[in-house]
C-alpha cells in the first residue's frame, strides 16, 4: 500500500493524501499526477485494475484532460476538507455543485444487496465523480461527531476516534504520537533542568 488507510472511511483517507496539511511550506501533495489518482482509486477499492488500465491508457493520450481531471479532484478534496472542519459553507455549496454533474454520468442500480451509482462510461471523469460521490456521502454519515484531527501542530491527518473513549489523539501513534510524547517528556527535563 503507498497511500495511508488509517481514518476509518476511504474518502477521509483521500483528504490524507496531503502530508503536513498544517505545515505550512511543509506541506506535500500525494496526488501529484492522475496516475497516482488512478493508483489511490484502486489501493482505495473505488476502480477495478480493469478501469485503471483504461484510464491510464485514456491518460496517456490526452495528457492535458488528465491533468484537468486531477486538478478537480483535488479541489473537490479541499471543498470537502473545508466544509467539514472549517464550516466553510462557500466549499459545501462547490462541492455539492461538483455532485449535481457526477449523479448526471451515472444510473442508480442495485447489485446483489446494495444499491449503487454505475458509470455509464469509462472515460477521463470517472474518477471525479466517483471520488465527489464518495465525498458527499461522507458528509451524509451519521457518526461525524467522531470526526477528529490529529493534534500534532503540522500533520493535519483527519480520522473517525472509534475508541471506546474516544480519546484518539494522535492519526498514527507510532508516528506523530510517539514525536510528540518525546517532544514532550525533553520539554519537561528541559524545565526541570532550569529550576534551582
Ligand atoms: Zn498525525
Amino acid at each position: 500500500m503507498r497511500f495511508g488507510h488509517i481514518a476509518g472511511d476511504r474518502m477521509l483517507d483521500l483528504v490524507n493524501t496531503v502530508a503536513w496539511r498544517l505545515g505550512g511550506p511543509e506541506r506535500v501533495e500525494a496526488l501529484k499526477t492522475f496516475a497516482d489518482i488512478v493508483e489511490w482509486c484502486t489501493e482505495s477499492g473505488l476502480m477495478s485494475t480493469g478501469e485503471a488500465a483504461t484510464l491510464r491508457d485514456l491518460a496517456s493520450r490526452d495528457g492535458a484532460r488528465a491533468e484537468r481531471e486531477r486538478e478537480q479532484i483535488i479541489e473537490a478534496r479541499e471543498r470537502a476538507y473545508r466544509a467539514l472542519f472549517d464550516d466553510d459553507p462557500e466549499a459545501a455549496a462547490g462541492l455539492a455543485s461538483m455532485y449535481r454533474a457526477a449523479i448526471a454520468t451515472a444510473d442508480l442500480v442495485r447489485t446483489g444487496d446494495r444499491w449503487q451509482w454505475q458509470d455509464r462510461d469509462t472515460d477521463l471523469r470517472l474518477p471525479r465523480d466517483r471520488i465527489v460521490r464518495g465525498l458527499v456521502a461522507l458528509t451524509q454519515r451519521d457518526d461525524l461527531d467522531r470526526l477528529h484531527q490529529c493534534e500534532d501542530a503540522k500533520c493535519g491527518w483527519v480520522y473517525l476516534d472509534t475508541s471506546p473513549r474516544r480519546n484518539r489523539r494522535w492519526c498514527n501513534t507510532k508516528d506523530c504520537g510517539d514525536r510528540n510524547r518525546a517532544r514532550a517528556y525533553y520539554a519537561r527535563q528541559k524545565a526541570k533542568g532550569h529550576q534551582p
